[in-house]
């Protein structure tokens, strides 16, 4: 059985709220299109026939390029206008036709092959979500509404599948007809007069249509970076730790204020965006950074995390020192160090440990911090 997919991609996605085609937007690294076209890499499915919007002809066919299944269709005016077009492409041997909005990115593989099978079971199928809200239909008047048995109305999603031969001929009467419908399954029954079966969707199946839509899809990606740092201990420096002073007769010897645990955290907030580390945007070289404080230099890597359309979700260090006891400064470094990254007091996590007095650490020659730090994009 032989199955053609046409995706319908013919919208602006005006209502996402971005300068650009949600089809376009950055999911993990790939356009939102690459990764509904990825749902439907099977055996059974020969072409994905990609009906574009007119001014996204550049953006898609880079999308696409090198995709040797993909054929790239104009989309028309209405959704109804850019399916008609793309069933020109259908494939002569071609048994069924997937239609699929170009929108819903994360459909369940098993939702595919559960549509697939009921289609070629039943002659046509779509997927179907329950309703989780009551439900009421207004009345005549406009303003009264009666309650309606929720398990009795179901929300049609895509894919919806048809014989080609008989889409073709419905979307060939519809033409004629001049008549325009949001949904395949409707356009069928109304031309063709056979039912479509109903299969199980998903939830996971929406369409990324709002502003909100876009943000969840993309909220949920955690960047995670990691920072070491390590520094001398010596006599006439002050010892600072998270911008704070911190009563000790040693203090840490470096370039700047030595403040060994800014200097992680920075090293593992840049790790997390893909950035070089502080050593080569802050160089020892430099004589601006001389003496420096190192709350200045998180200022500066605060900025790039800006730039780069990251925020900080949370922050984690351990402190290992085995002199002076830092337990009764650590909730002062931390809210000191949540205030200036601009996050909660919960998401600033630090711990303090000695080595047991093993190695440099224990020798109180130095002291490390490693640090974790998670990043999402604003
Ligand atoms: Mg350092």
């Amino acid at each position: 059985m032989k199955f053609n997919v046409i995706l319908a991609c013919g919208g602006s996605g005006k209502r996402s709220g971005l300068p650009y085609n949600k089809l376009l937007l950055n999911v993990g690294g790939a356009p939102l299109l690459a990764l509904t076209i990825s749902r439907f890499y099977h055996e059974s499915i020969s072409k994905i026939i990609v009906a574009y919007n007119a001014d996204d002809l550049n953006a898609v066919s880079k999308i696409t390029q090198g995709m040797d299944n993909v054929a790239l269709c104009k989309g028309g005016e209405s959704r109804a206008d850019s399916i008609a077009n793309a069933l020109k492409y259908v494939d002569d041997d071609c048994d069924y036709v997937i239609i699929h909005d170009g929108a819903r990115c994360n459909l369940p593989r098993q939702c595919l092959i559960d549509a697939m099978r009921d289609a070629v079971t039943y002659g046509a199928s779509a997927l179907y979500t329950d309703s989780v809200d009551s439900l009421r239909q207004i009345c005549e008047d406009g303003v009264s509404s009666v309650a309606v048995d929720r398990n009795k109305i179901k929300r049609i999603q895509t894919p919806q599948i048809f014989k080609a031969k008989e889409i073709k001929l419905a979307y060939r009467l519809a033409a004629e007809d001049c008549a325009n419908f949001t949904d395949d399954a409707t356009l069928f029954e109304r031309y063709i007069g056979k039912p479509v079966h109903l299969t199980k969707g998903s939830e996971d199946n929406y369409k990324v249509t709002t502003p909100q839509d876009c943000s969840i899809i993309n909220g949920g990606e955690i960047f995670i970076g990691n920072g070491w740092d390590t520094h001398r201990l010596d006599v006439g420096r002050k010892l600072i730790l998270g911008g704070i002073e911190i009563p000790h007769d040693k203090g840490l010897v470096a370039h700047s204020d030595g403040d060994v645990l800014i200097h992680a955290i920075m090293d593992a907030i840049l790790s997390a965006i893909h950035e070089r580390d502080i050593g080569v945007l802050f160089p020892d070289s430099d004589n601006s950074y001389k003496d420096v404080s190192s709350v200045v230099l998180l200022r500066e890597v605060l900025d790039i995390v800006n730039c780069k359309k990251f925020k900080i979700n949370s922050v984690s260090a351990v402190i290992m020192a085995q002199k002076p006891k830092l337990s009764a400064h650590i909730p002062t470094i931390q809210i000191n160090l949540a205030r200036i990254m601009g996050i909660d007091e919960n998401r600033m996590s630090i711990t303090a440990t000695t080595t047991e007095k093993l190695g440099m650490v224990g020798r109180e020659e130095g002291i490390s911090v490693s640090s974790v730090a998670a990043l999402k994009r604003v």
